[in-house]
């Protein structure tokens, strides 16, 4: 029996669960090319002085998206999740204490006592109409491919009309419509911030995103950290002969009689295969790589972006008993943060970030006694903040707040220290102006306008991961391997009669 060959680029996850997923239906030359020098991508790994840090996601929604993925496989799940109570917590400059976000909506109401009366009964409300928009555009719209843009639109059609003013309506005056006080209406708004623009730009439809938060499915961690999820896959694959080619950054596509037959590597290595994915970004790809004239820069840099990430892992020979597993620390001038932060030219004085602290509940990332920070602070893209020799003074700013904020002098007990800034994370993994997660969400950038998993000139081409459909974040990125792998099959069924033609390294 013959088999065509697959070549897929690059190891995020988007990559290795469409490996996952072909492998699990009869392709059996596969090969992953991967820039980096270990797999994942932004789900990653960084070992240093003893502690072990993931790099990037620290949570999930959706888990039953990983129970899909191992299922579609004929595996067993071999993912232990943790769920995540409180969900995050939220310190807020000028309060003595911080907001603990759970779940449970009574212990919820009262974490706002004297702020936001009657907190329970206005998340319900509030929860109730997120859910009604949940369950109608999940399986309509978010986990389901398009082939034209009309298609996309008649699929929208049918998503019942009442939720329609939410698509131009803000999510900030949908919050202001349940939540009288500042602090309840900020804290449920920083689900915008993920999907790349401001609760005062974001349609109030994506108010699901708090369903899936508080209702649905909660947020989850991994056992063993986030980086299991990787090793996990890659096991899998390895035992099934995939081929992993690391240090091998894709450039140029291969020609021959006008049809596309390998891709070129920085290098000069070529690869051939019958069937490529791209897990490169699927906007820039399109443009850096293919050489398209629709996604050259000055398109691309038209479009949306999700905020770029600064990161810093840290290592302490102490332990912080006093903080949670995920904490947000936010400063005092929200509206004017959010309305600068993604064009700004200058790093944030008083920046506001996240603090995962995997220590807590996976002791041995850290030695004995010590405790890993990870600090992710979102800051402007390459394109409005390009230079990052002064990466420093944000280092010093966020440790200042922190250490101000929790009232503990961690600097003295700083054992390592990394930072990573967006021109780190656009080097490494290819991330377009070193934006985080990818394009933006905004209603021109999603479903049927969002760059598409099959390729517009190459039928043997196609797209996986957070800049195609449905979007970014772990659990969308599963989906999309899905969809895609449907593509696949549908398209290039495994037969025994195709040539033998498995991917050569030449
Ligand atoms: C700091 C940070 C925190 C995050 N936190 C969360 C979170 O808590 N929860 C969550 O759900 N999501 C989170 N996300 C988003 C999540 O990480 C992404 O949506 C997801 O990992 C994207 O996976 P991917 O496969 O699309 O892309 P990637 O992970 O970027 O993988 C693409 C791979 O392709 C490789 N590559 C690119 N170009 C080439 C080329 N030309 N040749 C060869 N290889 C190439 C890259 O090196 C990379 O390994 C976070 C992202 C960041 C940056």
């Amino acid at each position: 029996m013959s088999h065509q060959s697959v070549l897929i680029i690059g190891a995020g996850l988007g990559g290795l669960a469409t490996a996952l997923r072909l492998s699990s239906r009869g392709y059996r030359h596969i090969t992953i090319v991967e820039k980096a020098s270990t797999p994942g991508g932004r789900l990653n790994i960084l070992e240093k002085d003893g502690f072990r840090f993931d790099t990037g996601p620290s949570f999930f929604s959706m888990s039953y998206e990983f129970d899909e993925l191992f299922r579609w496989c004929g595996f067993p799940n071999p993912l232990r999740y943790r769920p995540l109570d409180p969900l995050y917590t939220v310190y807020l400059a000028g309060h003595s204490r911080p907001f603990r976000i759970f779940r449970d909506l009574q212990r919820l109401e009262k974490e706002f006592e004297g702020v936001e009366p009657a907190l329970a009964r206005k998340m319900e409300r509030w929860l109730r109409n997120a859910g009604e928009i949940f369950k109608a555009t999940e399986y309509r719209v978010v986990k389901k491919d398009f082939s034209s843009l009309a298609e996309y639109l008649w699929a929208l059609a049918g998503v019942p009309w009442r939720h329609a003013p939410r698509m131009f309506m803000s999510m900030w005056r949908d919050l202001e419509r349940h939540f009288q006080s500042e602090e309840a209406r900020i804290i449920f708004s920083l689900v915008s911030f993920f999907l790349g623009n401001t609760p005062f730009h974001t349609p109030a439809v994506y108010k699901l995103l708090s369903y899936t938060e508080f209702v649905h499915d909660g947020y989850w961690s991994v056992e063993g950290g986030m980086y299991s999820i990787v090793e996990s896959i890659v096991h899998i694959l390895q035992q099934r002969g995939v081929r992993f080619e690391y240090e091998k950054e894709i450039t140029a596509p291969m020609m021959e009689e006008g049809r596309l037959r390998g891709f070129k590597t920085r290098d000069g290595r070529t690869f051939r295969a019958d069937i490529f994915v791209c897990n490169s970004d699927a906007a820039a790809f399109r443009g850096l790589v293919l050489g398209r004239h629709r996604w050259q820069p000055p398109s691309l840099d038209k479009m949306e972006w999700t905020l770029a990430p600064f990161t810093m892992y840290v290592g302490l020979n102490t332990t912080l008993p006093s903080l949670n597993h995920h904490n947000y620390f936010l400063g005092s001038n929200f509206r004017d943060y959010a309305h600068t932060i993604f064009t700004s030219a200058e790093a944030p004085e008083k920046p506001y970030y996240y603090v995962n602290i995997p220590s807590k509940s996976d002791p041995f990332c850290a030695p004995e006694g010590c405790e890993n920070l990870f600090f992710l602070c979102p800051v402007p893209d390459l394109r409005y903040k390009p230079d990052w020799s002064d990466a420093e003074k944000l280092a010093e700013a966020i440790l200042n707040d922190f250490e101000h904020r929790v009232g503990y002098p961690i600097r003295s007990h700083i054992i390592t220290c990394t930072v990573w800034t967006p021109q780190d994370w656009q080097q490494r993994f290819n991330l377009y102006r070193g934006s985080g997660l990818g394009l933006a969400h905004g209603l021109n950038q999603i479903g049927g306008f969002r760059p598409a998993l099959c390729d517009e000139e190459f039928p043997n081409l196609f797209y996986v991961g957070a800049s195609t459909r449905p979007g970014t974040g772990l659990p969308m990125v599963v989906i999309g391997s899905r969809l895609v792998s449907e593509h696949i099959l549908k398209r290039f069924p495994q037969r025994a009669e195709l040539s033998e033609k498995s991917v050569v390294n030449m």
